[in-house]
Formats: C-alpha cells, sequence, structure tokens
C-alpha cells in the first residue's frame, strides 16, 4: 500500500478507454488560463474547453509570479497562445491570510518559511489589476496581445469579467 495507490487504479481504467486523441502541445484554442490551485475550479469545464484547448497555469492565488511569466513565454512563442485570461476566484484561501500570518502558523510547526513570498491577496481586486499590468507591460510578450481577468464565482459557477 502506497499513498498513491488509487490514482494508480484509476488511471489503469483510464487508460483502458483512453483514445488517442493526435492532439499536439499547442493550445489548439489560442488560449492560457492563469487561475488558482482551488479543488473548486474546473477551468476547462467552466470555459467550454476540452483537453488540448488552453494552456492552464495555477499556483496558490492566481498570481502572476516570474514563474507564470517565464510559462507564458514559452506558451506564447512555442505553443500557439495568443490570448491570456487570468482567473482567480470567490472564497479564495490567499484573500484571509497575509504572508506574515502563514509565516505564524508554519513557525508553529518548528518550519521558517521566511525566504518565501506567499504573494498573499489583501485585495483581489487591486491584485488582478497588478498582474493584469505585469502580464500588459513586460517586453517579454508581445503588445497586442489580448490580456483580460475575470473572478470565478465558486458558489454559482459564473465568471465576472474584470478587464482592466
Ligand atoms: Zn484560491
Amino acid at each position: 500500500m502506497t499513498a498513491f495507490d488509487d490514482l494508480y487504479a484509476a488511471n489503469a481504467k483510464y487508460a483502458e478507454t483512453f483514445g488517442e486523441s493526435g492532439l499536439t502541445g499547442r493550445a489548439a484554442r489560442g488560449l492560457a488560463v492563469v487561475t488558482c490551485m482551488d479543488s473548486r475550479i474546473d477551468p476547462l469545464g467552466l470555459l467550454g474547453l476540452q483537453p488540448g484547448d488552453a494552456k492552464i497555469l495555477r499556483n496558490a492565488g492566481a498570481r502572476v509570479t516570474d514563474d507564470v511569466l517565464r510559462t507564458l513565454v514559452l506558451a506564447v512563442y512555442l505553443l500557439g497562445v495568443e490570448r491570456v485570461l487570468v482567473m482567480p476566484h470567490t472564497d479564495c484561501g490567499m484573500t484571509k491570510v497575509t504572508d506574515a500570518d502563514v509565516h505564524d502558523l508554519t513557525s508553529a510547526r518548528g518550519v521558517d518559511t521566511r525566504s518565501l513570498e506567499f504573494h498573499t491577496v489583501p485585495d483581489q481586486g487591486e491584485a488582478l489589476r497588478h498582474d493584469l499590468t505585469r502580464i500588459r507591460t513586460t517586453p517579454f510578450l508581445p503588445d497586442d496581445m489580448p490580456v483580460t481577468g475575470a473572478i470565478y464565482d465558486v458558489r454559482t459557477g459564473r465568471l465576472t469579467p474584470v478587464g482592466d
């Protein structure tokens, strides 16, 4: 018994009926979505997408970090991405704590996380505008690439566009 047996068993069943799609690694719908790791979000389902359609970038809080920018550069120049949606969500855990709170919580477990930045979100609207600006103004991505933001409501399933 390992901690992952359930997953390998599920995969064996999955592979039994897996149909090779002929998809490439390019984003068929030319889309990248930056969203949160929250387990309630089904990015493909809520946007009417299928596997192969989009690059999905996930982290805590849907933040545009250096690593997200690095990944977007690769997605745009190598993998067919032509537009980017940044999609945080309601009831996000990252809006409920500060970096200092996280350091305190980990410290209570004997772990010093002060060398990490958690990019917690005191104001979701402000954080989203900041992150959209980061993508729009980076010298590494095309100036005319459509970039927008929307908040996903985990209770209703609806997206509210934020745009700028
Ligand atoms: Zn979240």
